[in-house]
């Protein structure tokens, strides 16, 4: 299919095209990738926007229980609703976190929603450039709101914070003594902490927990980015569906009051600026990891490790190697 072809079915909001959209986007081969290129280049010019927001939390959590009934919630308001996974654990063999669609039954059957499980990769560089093509991809397709769900390990987090706009940590009813369990840089990225399973015998929990958690972002710098009263936590029941229309009216007070006080824009201009920052970098590495460039790093290790050659000199042949055309650049 022609690319323009693509684009116009994609602007139509059009899932299989979509879908094959992100297909081309996720592709690990040079020309797809190009295409796909070409396409965001073409889609680049919608001007749509969704409202983009990351969700992050340990397996169990209910992160996939949440999405399905915050999803069918915002479906029920008259919205539609993308979701897609960061999952850097997920290997071509293995299971990815969204893979089983079952998880999320009734919004997956859902016209007005789109779910896509987590490229298949384990390097978490590519997933972000991926996932961030795949998120652009969806707001071209006039989604308005991108759920971009991860688990809690690792560095994803901050990959899946650098690409929203809002960043939802989910934490589940615990002893005062798991608030240290939280990495303090995931604390910091969170706009809105949430406690999930506040029911039943877990309630009473749960509450303590979110004020625990409260007392510890009241602690946090203030950010210049937010309005008085956030970073905030709050309970929900994502089971007995409870609290998901206040934690949707907190997000809508936080976007409605970063958009009017110009936030919003500059934090979408900082992250257009890294992630054209790190598309470098990944390039750059990509070139190293070619074949021929790991037997040639090999051998040039070998030769520094016996002292034939020194470490700058052999980076310096292989840099010439691989790009001839800065072999004689000067050092500056
Ligand atoms: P995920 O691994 O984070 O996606 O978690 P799931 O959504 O699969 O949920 C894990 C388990 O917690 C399941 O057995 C859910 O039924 C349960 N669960 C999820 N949300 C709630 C809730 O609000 N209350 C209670 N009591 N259980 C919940």
């Amino acid at each position: 299919m022609e690319i323009s072809t693509l684009a116009k079915a994609v602007l139509r909001g059009e899932r299989r095209a979509l879908a094959r959209a992100i297909t081309l986007a996720e592709s690990g081969r040079a020309d797809h990738r190009a295409q796909a290129t070409e396409l965001l280049e073409a889609l680049g010019q919608s001007g749509r926007q969704a409202i983009r927001i990351g969700l992050s939390g340990t397996p169990g959590v209910g992160k996939s229980t949440f999405i399905e009934s915050f999803g069918l919630m915002l479906i029920d308001q008259g919205l539609r609703v993308a979701v897609l996974a960061v999952d850097p654990s997920s290997k071509r063999t293995g299971g990815s976190i969204l893979g089983d669609k079952t998880r999320m039954d009734h919004l997956s059957r859902a016209p007005e929603a789109f779910i896509r499980p987590s490229p298949s990769q384990s390097h978490l560089g590519g997933v972000a450039r991926r996932t961030r093509d795949a998120v652009a991809l969806c707001e071209a397709a006039g989604f308005d709101v991108v759920l971009v769900e991860t688990v809690g390990v690792g560095q994803s987090e901050t990959v899946v914070a650098d690409l929203s706009d809002v960043f939802l940590l989910l934490l589940a009813p615990a002893g005062g003594d798991e608030l240290q369990g939280v990495k303090r840089g995931i604390m910091e990225a969170a706009d809105m902490i949430v406690v999930n399973k506040a029911d039943g015998d877990l309630k009473a929990t749960a509450t303590r927990t979110c004020a625990d958690y409260s007392g510890a972002l009241r602690l946090l710098r203030k950010r210049p980015e937010d309005p008085e009263g956030f970073p905030k936590a709050m309970t929900v029941s994502a089971l007995e569906n409870n609290g998901l229309p206040g934690v949707w009216d907190e997000i809508m007070a936080l976007v409605d009051w970063r958009r009017a006080h110009g936030h919003w824009d500059r934090r979408r201009a900082e992250q257009a600026r890294r992630w054209f920052e790190e598309e470098l970098r990944e390039t750059v590495l990509a070139r190293l990891q070619t074949p021929e460039a790991r037997q040639m790093g090999a051998n040039l290790g070998a030769q520094v490790e016996a002292g034939q050659i020194a470490p700058a000199r052999a980076a310096q042949t292989m840099l010439a190697a691989i790009w001839p055309e800065i072999a004689d650049t000067p050092e500056s």
